[in-house]
């Protein structure tokens, strides 16, 4: 390790070419050994090596076994201990470490270099039969199943039997005898499914696991985890060959790993479990309880102070929260892993905030930290409180557990992996997985569940890291709870929960629940991230504004941010129970003044809509869409109607009283004329047909009544004091002759309401561009319109000529899935068909008028790849979901850095 710089040398010396080279674990162990942090000494064999390895069917490169031999040797001159030495035996750990971390995905083997003659003499040396015969079985157990692939079943039953025939419960309490006798029993099993003996030579030993390492690149739970994680699978692993320190050495050794800060809540903590006289893989196996490390500060109050400043110095170092493993032997601590840490969304906005505070990154780097995933958690479900208050006062809440990963799942329990899989992924069931402990085998499981329960292991288990990473609510080490795995149910206390119940998770709380309990989406905002929000906003140039079609969404996205509104869809409105009558009187009305009656009648509800939304937005503009879908949409469906008229008429025919024949001829005469419009109104591609401004040129008496609403509406909220800035938008223009007569007409409109109101407005119109040709004449377009606005969602299907609706469900997965489309391009804009023409827009526009308005209202205006774009060709504003408003502030500031 100490002769990194080599290495580091003949890639360049650049930190990240240094990874790729030697592994994460094993360029942070030289590096740690560069700052002087105990490391035992060790050497890396390179992911190169790997690569050349595996390309070649399984053949070491040319020399490599050579150097490994001379790297030992090496080893052995620093510890003064040989390889395979019947007095002072050298053992070594032969472990795996790849670019990016996998923790547990694959393989490791410990105490590699022991046989019956060096146990003997490490027996001599130590006077430590206990501690050697452990070390010596647990070779075989991992040598067995990582190099042989016997089943770890296979030993573990061996175990269970050994310490029920001695009388207790756990490991740490059997003699030496016992794990001498365990050792014996252990080659066996090793000779039976090999029909090999154990190989004894050190040097075998350490060829067989750096192969077996090596392969490990390849096994299924690596390649599953690097499917889910979005890591390439030509990287390799590379070997680290690290001298074997002994937490099991006997009553002043332990292992432990810890978190330099809290990796749930972000809190700048020391977090960590460890074990006394154990060595590192029982820990996060969960075989054990662990201790809390807190305990050790009680315990070990020196090595505690060590290790608090080599944390705090890792820390300074790496400028980052880091995850590490450590071990004690016989009272001399080493450090044999770090990494930086894996951390909840919350725990990840709390540390980059704190981090920044403290001097130790800079603002814009705590921005570059969170992922706009990140923020997105804050917005999702999390138990309403009542809801759980009143699930507890009757009785469900069933135990208490480790908090490892936060908010609120509910679903059906599954006791394995693949069950879990099954329902979700084919069955599309909610799926809570319950596992006493989880490995890195039942990773395809805890990802298709919504949240993972077990009754083992700790704050830094394995079912708590995957969870966490993958944002997955988790409780974990609930002692209660008793699986039967056989019988396929759980049981806390006296309750029975079978596999297919329904239970619910706080993994906020750490609470277990029978039963469903509903969610809810959080209102308050974390005080971190509303920090972190806050310095985003001083470094974005795009403007946030939303959606939202009521008061009540226009005030929710305010309290998250919201500079605007970009679109209120007014149609929205009108499908309200007391509103839908009057327009459907308008739709059907043949004479105009029965058209004026019903108009007039709508009015005043969009007039209190409007007033609504000013009086929410306060001064903030506030953009309304004028009628956009064709209007069969608010009448009710042909089959609908054919299907009523039927039955009708069968009751007409057993109608026994003329009352009632009467009031059926009526019914029936009624349903037949709104059937009629329909038929008359239908069209076969309706999405290109009478909708948007070509609905306004039809029936102008529909869109000035809206602007009549708008106007009266903000001059009534003006009166009262407040600011207003209302913006009328014309939608699905593509010709600017449609534009200039429909503003003319709506104009008028507007400058009368003021006028009868003796009140001046400040107002502008625009226009949407959803329709190719208005992007492409978008200087003449310019020229009549005061602000435009993207409707990407029309625009993509218009240019890709695509009907959304059909082709989401239908032949666009097979375009993904088959890579002839990269991506859903509804959901991130396609940049160079859609985006092109978008960029084409503003340049023609703006050649006119400079300081023209342009936004964009379409769904992927809350998707932060989508973001970038929009900020590169130089937008004012994106206005997205309230939800997701957070979201697109950090996704802007990212872009402008
Ligand atoms: P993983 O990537 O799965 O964590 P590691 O290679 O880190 O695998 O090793 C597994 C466990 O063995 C860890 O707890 C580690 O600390 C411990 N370990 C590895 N090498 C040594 C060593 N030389 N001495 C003592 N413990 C070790
Ligand atoms: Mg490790
Ligand atoms: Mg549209």
């Amino acid at each position: 390790f100490s002769e990194v710089d080599q290495a580091a040398a003949s890639v360049g010396g650049e930190w990240e070419n240094v990874r790729a080279l030697l592994g994460g674990k094993g360029a942070n162990l030289a590096d740690m050994t560069r700052i002087e942090v105990p490391v035992p000494p060790g050497f890396t064999i390179t992911t190169r090596a790997c690569n050349a390895y595996l390309a070649s069917g399984g053949i070491f490169p040319e020399g490599m076994w050579d150097q490994v031999l001379q790297a030992v040797a090496g080893l052995e001159k620093e510890s003064g201990k040989r390889f395979g030495d019947r007095q002072n035996p050298l053992l070594v750990s032969c472990r795996s470490g790849a670019r990016f971390s996998m923790p547990g995905m694959m393989d490791t083997v410990l105490n590699i270099g022991l046989n019956d003659d060096t146990a003997r003499g490490l027996v001599q040396l130590t006077g430590n039969e206990r501690f050697v015969y452990d070390s010596y079985r647990r070779l075989i157990q991992m040598f067995g199943s990582v190099v042989s692939g016997i089943p770890d079943a296979v030993f573990e039953r061996q175990m269970d039997e050994c310490r029920s025939r001695a009388g207790v419960d756990t490991d740490a309490e059997l003699s030496a005898d016992d794990l001498k006798g365990l050792t014996d029993a252990f080659k066996r099993i090793y000779r039976r499914h090999t029909t090999f003996p154990f190989p004894g030579e050190p040097r075998e030993q350490l060829k067989m696991a750096t192969e077996a390492v090596f392969k490990s690149w390849n096994g299924k739970r690596a390649v599953d985890y690097r499917n889910a994680s979005a890591i390439p699978h030509d990287l390799g692993t590379a070997v680290n060959i690290v001298t074997m320190v002994f937490g099991n050495a006997g009553a002043g050794s332990l292992t432990g790993v810890a978190l330099t800060r809290n990796g749930t809540t972000g809190e700048n903590r020391i977090e960590g479990d460890f074990l006394k006289n154990a060595q590192g893989e029982d820990v996060v196996a969960g075989i054990r309880q662990t201790n809390d490390l807190s305990e050790l500060k009680d315990e070990m109050p020196d090595i505690y102070a060590q290790f608090e400043q080599i944390a705090r110095r890792l820390e300074t170092h790496y400028r980052e929260m880091q995850d590490v493993e450590f071990t004690v032997e016989n009272g001399r601590l080493w450090m044999l892993q770090t990494r930086s840490g894996k951390r909840t969304a919350r725990a990840a906005v709390r540390i980059a905030v704190e981090m920044a505070e403290a001097g130790l990154i800079t603002r814009e780097e705590a921005i570059l930290r969170v992922t706009p995933e990140q923020v997105d958690f804050f917005l999702h479900p999390q138990f309403d409180s009542q809801a759980k208050a009143v699930a507890a006062a009757g009785g469900a809440l069933l135990a208490r557990g480790l908090n490892v990963s936060p908010g609120a799942a509910v679903g059906l329990v599954a006791f394995d992996a693949d069950l879990a899989e099954m329902w979700a992924r084919e069955e599309g069931k909610a799926v809570i997985m319950v596992r006493p402990e989880t490995k890195p085998d039942d990773v395809h499981g805890m990802l298709a569940a919504q949240g993972i329960l077990t009754s083992r292991g700790g704050r830094t288990s394995h079912a708590a890291l995957v969870a966490r990473q993958f944002g997955k609510p988790a409780v974990v080490g609930v002692s209660e709870l008793k699986i039967d795995l056989g019988k396929r149910l759980m049981t806390i206390g006296d309750t029975t929960i079978k596999e297919g119940d329904w239970i619910s998770l706080d993994g906020t709380a750490g609470e277990v629940y029978s039963g469903k309990i509903d969610t809810i989406v959080p209102d308050i905002m974390d005080p971190w991230l509303i920090k972190l929000l806050g310095w985003a906003d001083g470094c974005r140039r795009l403007g946030i504004w939303t959606n939202a079609d009521n008061p009540d969404d226009a005030r929710r996205a305010r309290t998250y941010g919201a500079e605007g509104i970009g679109l209120c869809r007014t149609e929205h409105m009108f499908f309200e129970a007391r509103r839908l009558p009057f327009l459907h009187k308008m739709i059907m009305s043949d004479l105009p003044v029965e058209r004026r009656e019903a108009l007039d009648a709508l009015l005043p509800f969009q007039r209190e809509d409007f007033a609504g939304l000013f009086r929410a937005m306060d001064g903030l503009p506030v953009i309304t869409r004028l009628i956009d879908p064709p209007l069969h949409e608010f009448l009710p469906s042909h089959v609908d109607l054919s299907h009523d008229l039927t039955d009708l008429k069968i009751r007409l025919k057993h109608a026994d009283t003329l009352e009632k024949v009467d009031t059926l001829l009526q019914q029936i005469n009624e349903k037949t004329k709104v059937l009629k419009r329909v038929e008359s109104l239908h069209e076969s591609n309706p999405m290109l047909g009478l909708r948007g401004v070509r609905l306004g040129i039809q029936i102008p008496e529909l869109t000035t009544m809206q602007v009549r609403a708008i106007f009266e509406a903000a001059c009534m909220v003006a009166k009262e004091g407040g600011a207003v800035h209302p913006e009328i938008m014309i939608p699905l223009t593509s010709h600017v002759n449609e534009l200039k007569s429909q503003r003319d007409i709506l104009e008028v409109e507007a400058q009368t309401v003021m006028a009868e109101q003796g009140i001046e407005i400040d107002y502008k119109f625009g226009t949407m561009i959803e329709i190719p040709r208005a992007a492409l004449t978008a200087h003449q377009m310019a020229e009549h319109a005061q602000f435009f606005s993207f409707g990407t969602n029309d625009l993509t299907q218009t240019t890709f000529g695509i009907s959304r609706d059909d082709a989401e469900a239908g032949f666009l997965i097979r375009y993904m899935s088959t890579g002839i489309l990269p991506e859903n391009p509804f959901a991130t804009i396609d940049r160079d068909g859609v985006g092109q023409l978008m960029a084409l827009c503003l340049e023609k526009a703006r050649s006119v008028n400079p300081d023209l308005e342009c936004g964009i209202c379409g769904e992927h205006a809350g998707d932060p790849q989508s973001i970038a774009f929009c900020h590169q060709i130089g937008l004012t504003y994106v206005s997205c979901s309230p939800y997701r408003v957070p979201v697109a502030r950090l996704a802007a500031a990212q872009a402008a850095l």
